[in-house]
């Protein structure tokens, strides 16, 4: 069953606090909801999928729909060739879906501990930190399809990932429903990177657990907590406008 509810306030589900008011809003729980959802997509022309709202810019006034995915759970499945399957929904908060693969002995994700928002919004700019992207370790990922209302399986080939990008960015009708990775059950620490390279050689025989706590306290000395004051993380594509707005931007801010 549906419910949309109207005007909510955004400002706690984005990590700018931004203040924004949807003008429709709709929290997805579950699978059985969204071909329901497709149906009254004619309704609503502007719609966006939310996450942990910590990749986004939001208006004061969102005159749309925001379908705010809730959608939770997590499998593990060994496929005993030294690797698991692990396919989490789309809403699970992603550093606790980190924390929860070592606690499953699924290793690799350790170096993209602490990057804030959900599952489901890790594809779509393919995160990274600290010399890993998500994109190493996806094997596939479920979307399903408002235009032909159907779930979809995008092979990590289809995803098209690239440096912060992927086939589904700015692609409105795939919502991703579930990601699953392919884990290796053995650690392989990627400890090159600068930083953490030097904090790590330290440690007497580092597990993924010392990797994870090392990238987290980096992370931590480096960023507030966007809960406690509100921040975007770090840049990593420069917009690109038209020149002349360009030239506008440099009249006003010399
Ligand atoms: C303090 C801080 C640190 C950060 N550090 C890093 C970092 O180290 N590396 C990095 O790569 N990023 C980093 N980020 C960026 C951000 O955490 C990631 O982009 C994250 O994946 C966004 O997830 P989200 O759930 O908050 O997405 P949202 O902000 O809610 O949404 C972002 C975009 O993804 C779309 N989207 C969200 N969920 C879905 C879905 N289920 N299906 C389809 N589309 C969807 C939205 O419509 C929107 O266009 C950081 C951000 C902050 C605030």
């Amino acid at each position: 069953m549906l419910t949309i509810q109207n005007s909510i306030d955004l400002t706690q589900l984005n990590t700018l606090h931004l203040n924004s008011i949807a003008n429709h809003y709709i929290q997805l729980a579950s699978l059985e909801q969204l071909d329901e959802i497709a149906s009254i997509l004619t309704d609503y022309p502007r719609y966006f999928v939310l996450g942990g709202g910590s990749n986004l810019i939001l208006p004061e006034n969102y005159d749309g729909l925001v379908i705010h995915n809730q959608l939770k759970g997590t499998t593990f499945d060994d496929d005993s060739s030294g690797y698991k399957l692990v396919t989490a929904a789309a809403g699970e908060i992603w550093d606790d879906f980190v924390a929860n693969c070592l606690a499953n002995q699924a290793y690799g994700l350790e170096n993209l501990s602490l990057i804030p928002g959900t599952v489901g919004a890790s594809p779509v700019q393919n995160i990274g930190a600290y010399g890993v992207e998500v994109k190493d370790f996806i094997d596939y990922v479920t979307v399903y399809d408002f235009n032909l209302r159907q779930l979809t399986k995008l092979s990590n080939a289809e995803c098209q990932f690239s440096y912060r990008n992927s086939y589904l960015k700015n692609k409105p009708q795939y919502l991703v429903v579930s990601v699953t990775f392919k884990l290796p059950t053995t650690a392989k620490l990627m400890i090159s990177y600068g930083d953490i390279a030097k904090q790590m050689a330290m440690i007497d025989n580092p597990t993924a657990r010392d990797l994870r706590a090392c990238i987290i306290a980096t992370r931590r000395s480096k960023l507030p907590d966007p809960a406690e004051i509100g921040n975007a993380g770090s840049f990593f594509h420069n917009p690109i406008i038209a020149s002349v707005q360009a030239q506008e931007l440099k009249q006003r801010f010399p």
